[in-house]
């Protein structure tokens, strides 16, 4: 069972996890990570 360094989230599988700056963190907290928290919009 891989942990999420950010929030502690339990993921099944090490693949659900992002590397960011040397830490293992979930989907969530990478998308909260990056420098574009807002999109434009009409953008998709
Ligand atoms: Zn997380």
């Amino acid at each position: 069972m891989a942990k999420c360094a950010k929030c502690g989230l339990e993921v099944v599988s090490r693949e659900d996890l992002y590397e960011d700056r040397g830490l293992q963190i979930c989907e969530d907290c990478k998308m909260k990570g990056t420098s574009s928290p807002s999109q434009p919009c009409g953008v998709k």
